[in-house]
C-alpha cells in the first residue's frame, strides 16, 4: 500500500542537528565510520535471522557493504544488503533519537553547545550515529527495503525541520543511504575522492567483519598482444590503459585471533571503537588465547570513561560473541555478570554451535566456563594495574563493581580487596582495606566506617570523637553505592566492618552509676522532642561535644534515609 508523509523531526533531533550542521568540526570523516558501524550492524542482524528464517535469506546472503562516489554530481553512497527497515522502523530510528540517553545527551549538548564545538565523544556516546551524516551532506536520501518486506521505502531531509518517507519499489533487500555532500571549503577532504576513501576506511573500519567494496578504476599493463607497435616492434602510444574492477578496502582481519605482538596500539583502539561506538582510548587492554580442554580467544576493553546510562537496566552489555571469526550476537549478557557489562570485548568460541540461542546459552556449559575464566582474568588484571591507574578505573566504574558485591557470592572476598576508601587518617588518599587492617592498633577489632554525603562534614563529625581519641582510623564512605557495601559485606578478613554512627561502640564502658545521674535529664528531653527520636541515652562515641544523632544497629544510617527520602519512598 502505498504512504508518503512529510514528518518534524522532534524538537531533541532538531537541536542535535542543527548543531551538527553548524558546528565546526575538526573530524569530519568519522561519518564514514558511522555509516559502515551502521551497515555492519544490519548485516549483523541479518546473518542472526538467517540463522532462524534461511528462506527468507536465499539467493541473498554474500554479505557485504559497497561505497561508490560521483565526484561530478558530489555525491557518496553506502549501501549493504542487511536486515534492512520498514516504514515504521524507518520513522522509529532515524526521524527521532528513539534512545534512552536521549535526556543524558541533550544535556551534553547544552554543555559542548557552551563551549561552541561539538565532540566527537558526545556522537560516539551516545548513538547518533545516522545524523553524523550531516557533517558532510547537504542532503540525505535512504532508500530501504526490510527482510520479507514487498516494498521499500524512501526517507529523505536536507536535516533542516523535517523529513519525508514514502514506499517506493526496490528490488533487494538492505539500506542504501546516498549524501549529496556540502560544498568542500577550502582545504577540506574530498569524500568522494577514491584515495581518501580508501584512508579512512582503512584507518576507522579496517576490521569490519564483512568486505566493503568499491568499484575503482585501476591502470594495468596492455598485453603485448593487444599492443600498437611501430615496425621496429616498439609500443606506440599508451602501455597501460585504465580498467574498472571491485575491490575490498578493509583487510577484515579478526584482530582478536591474532597473537598480541602482531596488532599494533592504533589497531587496538580502532577495534575498541568500532565494537564499543566510543570516542576514548580503552584504559586497559586484555588480549588471551584461552588454551585447555576448550580454546578461544578474547579480547577486552575496559573503557576509559564510564557511559552515562551505566546502571540503566535496559543498557546493552559490550560483549560480542563469535564463533570461528563468524559473528553470532552481541550484547552477550551471559559472558560476564551484570556488574562487568561495562567491559567491551569479544570472545570467539570455536567450540559453540553456530545456532545457539540466547536461551541456551544461558545454561551452556561452556559458556559458563569462559565467563568463570574471564572474571578471574579481569580481577588479576584490575590487581595488577598500577595505583594511578586503578584509581582512574576506580572513579569510573568503582561503583560498578561495589553492585557486584550482593550479587558475585564466589568473588566477593575480591571485590572486597579492591575497593578503596578515604580514610579519617589518609590524607586524603584512597586505601585498601587490607591497608586498613595492617595499620589496626592492637586492641582495635572492627573496621570502622562511616557513611554520607559530604567528605568534610564526616571528617569532623561528633560521631567519631571517640574514636579519634583512640586513634582509630575511620573509612569515610561518600559514595550512595556505599550503603550496599557495608550491608552486603558484614566481615572482610575476619574483621567486622561496623558503623560509627549506630548502635554501641565496643569502648570505653560508661559506668552504670553516672548513667543513673542522667536519667531524669534524657526522660525530659525525650519528651521534649517526642517522637523524633527513639530514645536519649549516655554515650561513649563523644568526646568533646554535648550531643549526637546515632541510629540502632540495624536501624537506617542517616544518609540511607536521606538517599529513600529523596528517592520518593
Ligand atoms: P546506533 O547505530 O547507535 O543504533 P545510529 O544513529 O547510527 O545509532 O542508527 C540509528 C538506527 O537506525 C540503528 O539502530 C538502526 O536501527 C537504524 N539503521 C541505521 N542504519 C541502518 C542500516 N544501514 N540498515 C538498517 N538499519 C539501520
Ligand atoms: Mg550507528
Amino acid at each position: 500500500s502505498k504512504k508518503q508523509e512529510t514528518c518534524e523531526f522532534k524538537t531533541e533531533v532538531q537541536q542535535l542537528l542543527h548543531l551538527i550542521i553548524n558546528s565546526l568540526y575538526s573530524n569530519r570523516e568519522i561519518f564514514i565510520r558511522e555509516l559502515i558501524s551502521n551497515a555492519s550492524d544490519a548485516i549483523d542482524k541479518a546473518r542472526f535471522r538467517e540463522q532462524t528464517e534461511p528462506a527468507l535469506f536465499e539467493g541473498d546472503n554474500d554479505y557485504h557493504i559497497r561505497v561508490s562516489t560521483d565526484p561530478e554530481k558530489k555525491v557518496f553512497e553506502i549501501s549493504d544488503n542487511g536486515i534492512g527497515m520498514t516504514y515504521d522502523e524507518v520513522n522509529d530510528n532515524i526521524g527521532t533519537i528513539a534512545k534512552s540517553g536521549t535526556k543524558a545527551f541533550m544535556e551534553a549538548l547544552e554543555r559542548s553547545r557552551d563551549e561552541k564545538t561539538l565532540t566527537p565523544e558526545l556522537i560516539g556516546q551516545f548513538g547518533v550515529g545516522f545524523y553524523s551524516a550531516f557533517i558532510a551532506a547537504e542532503h540525505i536520501t535512504l532508500v530501504t527495503k526490510a527482510a520479507g518486506a514487498d516494498e521499500g521505502v524512501k526517507w529523505e531531509s536536507d536535516g533542516k525541520g523535517s523529513y519525508t518517507i514514502e514506499t517506493v519499489e526496490k528490488e533487494s533487500r538492505g539500506t542504501t543511504i546516498t549524501l549529496k555532500l556540502k560544498t568542500p571549503e577550502e582545504g577540506d577532504q574530498d569524500f568522494t575522492d577514491e584515495y581518501t576513501i580508501r584512508h579512512i576506511v582503512k584507518k576507522h573500519s579496517d576490521f569490519v567483519t564483512y568486505p566493503i567494496i568499491m568499484n575503482v578504476e585501476k591502470s594495468e599493463p596492455i598485453p603485448d598482444e593487444e599492443l600498437i607497435k611501430d615496425s621496429d616492434g616498439k609500443p606506440v602510444g599508451d602501455t597501460f590503459r585504465k580498467i574498472h574492477s571491485d575491490e575490498t578496502l578493509n583487510s577484515m582481519k579478526a584482530i582478536w585471533a591474532k597473537s598480541k605482538d602482531e596488532v599494533t596500539e592504533k589497531e587496538y583502539e580502532e577495534f575498541y571503537k568500532h565494537i564499543s561506538h566510543n570516542w576514548d582510548k580503552p584504559l586497559e587492554i586484555l588480549h588471551k588465547k584461552f588454551e585447555g580442554v576448550t580454546e578461544y580467544d578474547a579480547l577486552l576493553f575496559i573503557p576509559s570513561k564510564a557511559p552515562f546510562d551505566l546502571f540503566r537496566p535496559e543498557r546493552k552489555h559490550g560483549m560480542q560473541l563469535y564463533c570461528k571469526r563468524v559473528f553470532i550476537m552481541d550484547d552477550c549478557k551471559e559472558l560476564l555478570p551484570e556488574y562487568l557489562g561495562f567491559i567491551q570485548g569479544v570472545v570467539d568460541a570455536p567450540d559453540l554451535n553456530l545456532n545457539v540461542s540466547r536461551e541456551i546459552l544461558q545454561e551452556d556449559r561452556l559458556v559458563r566456563n569462559i565467563r568463570k575464566n574471564l572474571v578471574k582474568k579481569i580481577f588479576s588484571m584490575l590487581e595488577e594495574m598500577d595505583k594511578e591507574k586503578y584509581e582512574e578505573f576506580y572513579k569510573e566504574f568503582g561503583q560498578a563493581l561495589k553492585s557486584g558485591l550482593p550479587m558475585d557470592y564466589e568473588n566477593k572476598e575480591r571485590i572486597a580487596s579492591l575497593l578503596r576508601y578515604k580514610s579519617t587518617k589518609s590524607d586524603g588518599k584512597y586505601i585498601t582495606l587490607d591497608e586498613y587492617i595492617e595499620k589496626m592498633p592492637e586492641d582495635q577489632k572492627e573496621i570502622y566506617y562511616i557513611t554520607g554525603e559530604n567528605m568534610n562534614a564526616l571528617i569532623n563529625s561528633p560521631l567519631l570523637e571517640a574514636l579519634k581519641a583512640k586513634d582509630y582510623e575511620v573509612l569515610l564512605m561518600v559514595d550512595p553505592v556505599d550503603e550496599w557495601v557495608t550491608q552486603s559485606l558484614p566481615e572482610y578478613k575476619e574483621k567486622k566492618l561496623k558503623s560509627a554512627e549506630k548502635g554501641e561502640l565496643d569502648l570505653d564502658k560508661v559506668d552504670d552509676e553516672k548513667k543513673n545521674e542522667y536519667t531524669a535529664l534524657f526522660k525530659f528531653i525525650e519528651e521534649k522532642l517526642e517522637d523524633k527520636v527513639k530514645e536519649v541515652v549516655v554515650s561513649n562515641r563523644l568526646k568533646e561535644s554535648v550531643s549526637c544523632l546515632s541510629a540502632d544497629d540495624y536501624a537506617m544510617s542517616a544518609y540511607m534515609e536521606k538517599i529513600l527520602k529523596a528517592s520518593g519512598q
